[in-house]
């Protein structure tokens, strides 16, 4: 992505995201998660990789306050 879809800005960065989601009413959180910021909105735009990595580590923990 080089241009930003909220505010059309280019002033696009690559940050580590951390955030938090509720997973069978226990809060978990996830973090190093590469993320793309824009600077002038602070829209965060996660890529296919980074959906898939969010995705995973809420099944670990699933399956880990599942046992
Ligand atoms: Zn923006």
């Amino acid at each position: 992505m080089k241009t930003c879809v909220e505010c059309l800005s280019k002033n696009l960065e690559q940050i580590n995201d951390t955030i938090e989601a509720t997973v069978n009413d226990k809060k978990i959180v996830i973090t190093d998660i590469q993320a793309t910021k824009c600077t002038d909105c602070n829209e965060i735009y996660y890529d296919h990789a980074a959906s898939r990595y969010i995705d995973k580590q809420i099944a670990i923990f699933k399956a880990e306050s599942d046992g």
